[in-house]
């Protein structure tokens, strides 16, 4: 990169009321700002000089002081299914993946929000890899951009629309607080892409204090990640339990629906993994426990990957389970795997894992990053 591209701002994760800054600095009026957000997220456009009710002026400034970049895409793979699933760049041998999940002229998008993860489940490929970096708000928009311009933009006039987000990719969201909110900003703009709050959904293994704090500048949809009913458990499964044990994490989970001031559920996820969480003495502690709280439960058989030696239960264990929860009042949904066949289902995305030079040093990251949590 030159000194020139350098100084230059990527402006693809700037939010309104940062585009409006940028623009004043610039001396312009701050409704341009408005125009531009249009521009590159409803139009997908990269180039000012394709901004034309922008006067020449104008363009030849922000080419001068803007530029507009998502990450680069290094291969799609397209499923039996109609799942597609994109590795992108980010640089330096790292990459990231997203799913688009089509349902008729419906889709919903997974996005990721960090190279790897440090909260290290023991279930899932990505924490299996190791920490590399959070991803800024460009690189989390722009996989909506880059999906969007492929599938179809929520606006007017569009047959094909990505009607959800999940950020349920690679990493976990809330570790990276400030361009995740930034870039779920953008999806919600109406001069972006207009995407209702139930639309968005945040998924997390369960940041007490990044749950309190989100409820004071969001009102996304929750999920979080429970795989567990109790505390020995989940200590097991998903180690930032410790930090954060259950009755901790419900508390500031009921806290945060009721900041949002509707009628909200909240979905907890349960990956059912074979012989170790999907008992029917566990689908009862699980049933016990989230009495507590209007809530939906999604069950995830447990998706299989080489350096995971837990299984996936049998469909007739996935059902009773399932059938159990049902009885006791709950909408019970089991999540179908899409993509697996181009590992795109839940837990599969590793982005660059495959670069064995890379692993230690991602591994000693996420050491250190999940000290910080
Ligand atoms: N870090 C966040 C979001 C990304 S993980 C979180 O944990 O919520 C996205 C979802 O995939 C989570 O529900 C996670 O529990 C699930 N998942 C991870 N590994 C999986 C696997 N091997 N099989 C099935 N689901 C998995
Ligand atoms: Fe990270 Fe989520 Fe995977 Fe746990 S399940 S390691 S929090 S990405």
């Amino acid at each position: 990169m030159d000194s020139a591209i350098d100084k230059k701002i990527n402006i693809l994760g700037k939010t309104l009321p940062e585009l409006e800054e940028l623009f004043l600095n610039l001396n312009q009026k701050p409704y341009r700002a408005k125009q531009a957000l249009k521009w590159i997220h409803q139009r997908g456009i990269s180039n000012f000089d394709q901004m034309t009710d922008f006067s020449k002026e104008l363009r030849s400034l922000l080419n001068d002081s803007f530029y507009i970049k998502a990450p680069s895409i290094s291969y799609e793979k397209l499923s039996d299914d109609g799942t597609k699933k994109w590795v992108l760049d980010v640089g330096e041998h790292d990459s990231i993946e997203m799913v688009l999940i089509p349902e008729g002229n419906r889709a919903t998008l997974c996005v990721s929000s960090q190279v790897g993860c440090a909260i290290n489940c023991s279930f899932c490929a990505t924490g299996k890899q190791g920490f590399s970096r959070n991803l800024t708000a460009s690189e989390i928009i722009g996989q909506v951009w880059l999906a969007a311009n492929s599938f179809g933009i929520p606006r007017i006039g569009n047959d094909k629309n990505i009607t959800n987000i999940v950020m349920m990719g690679m990493g976990e969201p809330l570790h990276n607080f400030n361009p995740v909110v930034s870039a779920m900003d953008i999806m919600l703009n109406e001069n972006a892409y207009g995407l209702s709050k139930r639309k968005v959904t945040l998924s997390t293994s369960g940041l007490v204090p990044e749950i309190n704090k989100l409820s004071k500048v969001s009102d996304v949809s929750l999920t979080i990640s429970l795989h567990a009913p109790n505390d020995e458990l989940r200590n097991i499964l998903v180690p930032v339990n410790k930090k954060y044990p259950i009755q901790e994490l419900l508390s500031s989970v009921k806290d945060y629906v009721e900041g949002c001031n509707d009628k909200r559920v909240t979905t907890f996820e349960y990956i059912l993994i074979d012989r170790v969480n999907d008992t029917l003495e566990l689908a009862k502690e699980l049933a016990d426990l989230l009495s507590q709280i209007k809530c939906k439960i999604n069950l995830i058989p447990f998706n299989e990957f080489d350096e995971s030696d837990y299984l996936q239960p049998s469909g007739n264990r996935v059902r009773k389970f399932k059938d159990y929860l049902v009885k006791r009042g709950y909408v019970t949904t089991i999540r179908s795997t899409r993509g697996d066949d181009i590992m795109a289902a839940c837990g599969q995305l590793v982005g660059q894992v495959n670069d064995k030079t890379r692993r230690k040093e991602r591994i000693q990251k996420a050491k250190i990053a999940a000290q910080s949590i």
